[in-house]
């Protein structure tokens, strides 16, 4: 099987167990598992924050990061098909009690001015905006880039407005790799970021929030509050290192095969390539062959190939660290019978 459903996908290396292996810890509850400690302040220097703290999933460090920005009532600007709007079950409502304000945009860039005339006033009938969510790279639109200029300019409508930005940059270095800049030119216009360390960067298990002290030390008494306390969890933190330390570099391999894919994608009848493939995604158009998505990924797997239905003619594939160029031709010729 050729497993291109998501890069979550990935199994932790050989240096990652080892690592786990030899982990020192300690109960981090306590504030006293120094491999956790490591990570965290080697993440808040990688993302420019004067704080980090590791949450167990994306999902948990996006609603850490709504639930310590905002207070019920509040209303959220947000993407139509950000994540944190589209796949996280509703929790930003049910757990924070937030109302949610869809923006669109282009490809995953909301428009500034939009978000301007989104951030409510003072009148006494409206709720107050808590906070703006960013992502980068945007997932539902293909991994596309969200470009610095477009965040930078949100970002001076939102400080003028006193509205903190919270960015779920669970591929962020998908996008810094691909631009070639470092994260911090992306963080330092967002008040919070959230990364995935399970994604492309391979780590087993884990997020990292990062943000001022104050926001942290608030955000840590909300993921005990969730459950999310953790104790001898340097074991999970210890292939974290190796994903913020080695790992980042090797993404371009994922991005290149990526576009590799598209390319081939392009050249097979009745299939279209749906988005620019600025990362690590490719959205699969299949509505000229006339064939569902569903219909499709079933096809797939029944010659090999894992993928994803992301809409009902758009199928998404996406490469990472345990899919080699050389399976992507495999997986090519595959789609190509088929
Ligand atoms: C995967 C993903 C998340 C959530 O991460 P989990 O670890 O699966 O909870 C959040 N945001 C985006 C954009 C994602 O792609």
């Amino acid at each position: 099987m050729i497993d291109l459903r998501s890069d979550t996908v990935t199994k932790p290396t050989e240096a990652m167990r080892k690592a786990m292996y030899e982990a020192e810890v300690g109960d981090d509850v306590y504030r006293e598992d120094p491999t956790i400690s490591k990570l965290e302040e080697l993440a808040a220097d990688l993302l420019g924050k004067e704080d980090a703290l590791f949450v167990t999933s994306g999902t948990q460090g996006n609603q850490i990061s709504v639930l310590t920005h905002c207070v019920s009532g509040n209303e959220v600007l947000l993407e139509k098909d950000s994540h944190i709007f589209y796949y996280e079950g509703g929790a930003i409502s049910a757990f924070a009690g937030v109302q949610t304000r869809t923006l669109s945009s282009d490809k995953g860039a909301m428009d500034p001015t939009d978000i301007q005339a989104a951030i409510r006033g003072n009148d006494i009938h409206e709720p107050e905006t808590g906070l703006i969510c960013l992502e980068n790279t945007h997932n539902r639109w293909g991994g596309a880039i969200v470009p610095l200029a477009n965040m930078k300019a949100i970002f001076e409508v939102a400080s003028h407005a006193y509205v903190p930005i919270h960015l779920d940059g669970a591929r962020l270095f998908n996008a810094a790799v691909a631009e070639r800049k470092s994260v911090r030119e992306f963080t330092q216009y967002t008040n919070t970021v959230q990364i995935c360390l399970s994604k492309g960067l391979g780590a087993p298990v884990g997020s990292i929030i990062a943000g001022s002290n104050e926001f942290i030390g608030r955000a840590r008494k909300w993921r005990k509050r969730l459950g999310g306390g953790l104790r001898q969890a340097g074991v999970l933190a210890a292939p974290g290192i190796i994903a913020l330390t080695e790992m980042v570099d090797r993404l371009a391999i994922d991005n290149e095969n990526a576009k590799h894919l598209g390319e081939g994608i392009k050249n097979i009848p009745g299939l279209s390539v749906a988005n620019s493939v600025d990362t690590n995604i490719v959205l699969v158009d299949t509505s000229e062959k006339g064939i569902p998505s569903k219909t499709y990924v079933e096809k797939l797997k029944e010659a090999g190939v894992l993928a994803v239905s992301f809409g009902p003619t758009t199928v998404r594939m996406t490469t990472h660290y345990d899919v080699t160029k050389e399976q992507i031709d495999e997986a090519l010729g595959t789609i190509q019978k088929i």
